[in-house]
């Protein structure tokens, strides 16, 4: 078995897919949140504010591109917090393939909607219809911090159309690591054979004074491998699982080789492999640091991905590479 999610050629590009302007409730313009992302050595950016679908392509620079997006909410009845217990689905606009195979046009700059309120024992139901109209529409799905939601799997398990669900969500992070966790709902997901991707995004809202002890802005992105930074190499590169998630390190390369999975990374404290249904393999510096790791699969395993983690805490998340033995 020889599998390589990376192709061997291309370039990595690093990007925050979640992010809120004055155009619904975050703090900085659009312009500001291309700034600051720029110049943070960043490469794209979703500005996917609430209920409204944006198309700020005109903000492109040469070094820098804007995916049309939008973040829809969907609340439920009777519910003490009517935030949560709701869902949040992030809606990018997909490549040229999946907007021609979409069952209506593409939604345009400005498009705006209402936020629904699902009746009790409805919600599962709502939910997939979001997600439908969004993918009907032309664009990827992506669950939105379901910690921060208190959303139970039950939610979400069998919704369908979703190629991405948040591990790391820095906007709740700020509150505690856990509140913006999410892999370990991926992994149940994945265990029952969802094809789905790990996302860490920020989140941004800039609501935070500039003294607050932490910040959301550049805390969660995902490295997507590229061949060129355009909105279509890099959506496409997206809907394949061309990409990595982190909060610090930087995964080099990551493949299955004559059975072997192996890593390469930025130096950290530990390379741990989850497999299903075997546990897999940790490695662990021992006093000096680490960046590479490999483990011999055993040949039944379902996937395989792979986790990077520095003495600090900071991660990496590769996706999972799929194991069709
Ligand atoms: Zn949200
Ligand atoms: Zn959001």
């Amino acid at each position: 078995m020889n599998i390589n999610p990376f192709r061997k050629d291309d370039l990595w590009f690093k990007g925050n897919i979640h992010s809120h302007s004055t155009l619904s409730d975050g703090k900085k313009t659009p312009e500001e949140l291309v700034e600051s992302y720029r110049i943070g050595g960043y490469a794209f950016l979703s500005i996917s504010d609430h209920e409204l679908f944006t198309d700020l392509s005109n903000l492109d620079r040469e070094d820098f591109i804007l995916l049309p997006s939008i973040e829809r909410k969907m609340v439920r009845e009777n519910k003490p917090y009517m935030d949560w217990k709701g869902y949040h689905f992030g809606g990018i606009q997909g490549s040229n393939n999946t907007i021609q195979q979409a069952a209506q046009t593409p939604l345009s700059h400005g498009t705006s909607f209402e936020i629904p309120v699902a009746k009790e024992g409805e919600h599962i139901e709502e939910a997939q219809k979001m997600i439908n109209m969004l993918n009907d529409t032309g664009n990827i799905v992506i669950l939105n911090h379901p910690q921060w939601s208190r959303l139970e799997l039950e939610d979400f398990e069998k919704l369908e159309g979703l190629c991405g669900i948040e591990i790391y969500n820095s906007f709740a992070a700020v509150d505690g690591d856990d509140e913006g966790a999410g892999a370990a709902y991926w992994d149940s997901l994945l265990r029952k054979g969802a094809r789905i991707w790990g996302i860490a995004a920020d989140d941004t809202h800039s609501r935070r004074s500039d003294n607050h002890i932490k910040s959301e802005l550049k805390q969660g992105w995902i490295v997507v491998k590229a061949p060129s930074l355009s909105k279509e190499a890099i959506i496409l590169a997206i809907e394949e699982g061309s990409f990595y998630s982190s909060t610090g390190p930087e995964i080099l390369s990551f493949e299955v080789k004559n059975n072997v999975v192996s890593v390469t990374c930025s130096e950290v404290n530990k390379i741990e492999f989850i497999t299903y249904e075997h546990h897999g393999h940790t490695e662990w510096a021992q006093g000096e640091s680490l960046t590479e790791a490999s483990y011999k699969l055993n040949g039944d395993e379902k996937y395989v991905r792979v986790v990077c983690v520095e003495l600090n805490g900071k991660t990496a998340w590769s996706n999972p590479i799929f194991l069709d033995w």
